[in-house]
């Protein structure tokens, strides 16, 4: 039988390895941390469970579909709900928004803030459904082996119907003039990691899908899908190893031909899946130096710095997810993706999935997270984390305060943060950029590291950083492409049995 040894049991690796076992190979997965998920990681303490990285799950047939290839019914593994409205956004002047699939709905709240505006709306999520429908038939669901392949004369004009070449804010502006509604339809990048200013408008897929195909919540978390596909992977003899950081891969002129663990032991395997942040495998694992450098010239996603919060009461104003935007917008992004810091006024997010399912805090208490986007690690101008930190805090605090919660700090039973320094020792991210590699139009498609080296032939990546991309159900595609890939390029039985 084929064996395939997994660096990273993240939803990348955990998904590759249910699919590669279900298709008949022998496979292990190694896994630097106590548990798999990687960044979907969860957090209990003291009665209150966080999901500590994603806790917006999007593109729900994606998800449906890994189930379905592991002989599984998504329905018996997960209990969705369906959160509507979507997110409250709010301005720093205190005008609202509550997006929602309830078109009535929103038709007033748009006509109150720019008259006309509705109609803007409608005609911006028939684009959206067209660049999700083409982006994930011709794009984003398929490998390109080639540059002809992703160039093709088929391929080329799909460019532009997706916009790939125009910038998400400027291609906003033919739908909305209201700098709010702007950015209400744009902010969703940020969960990219991305700025509006530089990712292509292809991303208006994202205010389609969220308002067509419904932003939904695991009962018990996110952590459910990680959990669940652990399970089916155990179940179909998946081998998992815990607390066993990989030091490096080992390679043979056009092979790799194993790991060796930090602990000294080496295990060989007929192919090789990794899982781990591709530029930080390329730089720590791999003996190619100029192959690292030029990742490292790539551009990256941000950072978040992340407050976790148990709180011993609630606050019914604090919706299940909140977002609250600076005032200017354009300006905030400048300060995360040029100076790699945080803004002077910080766009947030707050999440408290309580509100959805209690069983998340203790009775009559309340589980919180805030996101603040901020810059990733940079060498050339190291950041004074404690100091950013310390702004984040304030800023969410005051933001919160806004809307009449003026007593958290007193309320507070535990606060646990992660700035990109933890990001980057927890899971091995490249600068702590949470979201991985970035998603210009230079660094998708073809474009983007591919999901196999160049020149060891049975070494292959699985991830946020390679082809398609971040975000729990493109990298549950991207574990669909790399499984694909593999049955079809190391299809034989061969080598010798797993040492464990
Ligand atoms: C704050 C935050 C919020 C997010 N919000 C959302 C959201 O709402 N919705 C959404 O869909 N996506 C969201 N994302 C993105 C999503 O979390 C990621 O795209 C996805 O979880 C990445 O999975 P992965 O398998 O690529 O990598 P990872 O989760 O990074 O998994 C890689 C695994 O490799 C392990 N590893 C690393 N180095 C080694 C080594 N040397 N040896 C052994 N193991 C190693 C790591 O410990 C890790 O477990 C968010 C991400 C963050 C950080």
């Amino acid at each position: 039988m084929t064996s395939v040894l997994i660096i990273g049991a993240g939803i990348g690796g955990l998904a590759a390895a249910a699919r590669l076992a279900y298709n008949g190979y022998q496979v292990t997965v190694v896994e630097k941390n106590a548990r798999p998920g990687g960044r979907c990681d969860q957090l209990v303490l003291d009665g209150h469970r966080f999901d500590t990285g994603p806790t917006l799950f999007l593109m729900p047939e994606v998800f449906a579909e890994t189930y379905a290839a592991l002989g599984q019914r998504m329905a018996d593994h997960l209990d969705l709900r369906r959160i509507d409205p979507t997110y409250r956004v709010r301005f720093p002047d205190g005008t609202t928004l509550a997006l929602t699939s309830d078109l009535n709905a929103m038709q007033a709240q748009l006509e109150a803030i720019e008259p006309g505006s509705f109609g803007g709306l409608l005609r911006y999520l028939v684009e959206g459904h067209r660049h999700y429908t083409l982006s994930l038939q011709k794009f984003v669901g398929r490998n390109f082996y080639s540059l002809l392949d992703y160039f093709s004369p088929a391929n080329l004009p799909l460019l532009f119907q997706v916009k790939a070449l125009q910038k998400h804010y400027a291609n906003v502006g033919q739908y909305f003039q209201h700098p709010y509604l702007k950015a209400a339809f744009t902010f969703q990048n940020m969960y990219l990691g991305l700025s509006p200013y530089d990712a292509p408008a292809t991303y208006s897929l994202l205010q389609y899908t969220e308002l067509a195909d419904g932003v939904w919540f695991p009962m018990g978390g996110l952590y459910r899908v990680i959990e669940s596909l652990a399970k089916i992977a155990t179940n179909l003899g998946v081998h998992f190893v815990y607390n066993a950081p990989v030091r490096q891969i080992e390679v043979s002129g056009n092979r790799a031909t194993g790991i060796a663990l930090e602990d000294g032991r080496r295990l060989p395997a007929d192919v090789i899946i990794a899982n781990a942040d591709l530029p930080y495998v390329y730089d720590r694992l791999l003996p190619d130096r100029a192959a690292a450098e030029r990742l490292n010239r790539l551009q990256f996603t941000c950072s978040a710095i992340m407050f976790y919060w148990g709180v011993d009461k609630v606050y019914p104003q604090i919706g299940h997810h909140n977002v609250f935007l600076a005032g200017d917008y354009q300006a905030s992004f400048a300060r995360i993706f040029r100076d790699n810091t945080l803004p002077d006024e910080p766009s947030l997010y707050v999440h408290a999935p309580a509100r959805t399912d209690p069983a998340v805090a203790p009775p009559g208490q309340d589980t919180l997270l805030a996101l603040v986007p901020v810059g990733h690690l940079d060498d050339r101008q190291p950041q004074d984390w404690d100091a950013l930190r310390a702004r984040a805090r304030a800023a969410t605090l005051a933001r919160l305060a806004d809307i009449g919660v003026t007593d958290l700090e007193q309320h507070l039973k535990f606060e646990i943060s992660y700035t990109a320094e933890d990001w980057q020792r927890l899971y091995n991210l490249a600068r702590g950029a949470a979201f991985g590699l970035s998603h210009d139009f230079w660094q998708v498609g073809y474009l983007r590291p591919h999901n196999r080296h160049d020149r060891y032939r049975n070494l292959y990546f699985v991830g946020s950083s390679t082809h398609p991309g971040t975000g729990l159900p493109i990298v549950l595609l991207s574990a669909k492409l790399v499984v694909e890939r593999i049955r079809q390029e190391q299809p034989r039985p061969a080598g010798q049995p797993s040492v464990f």
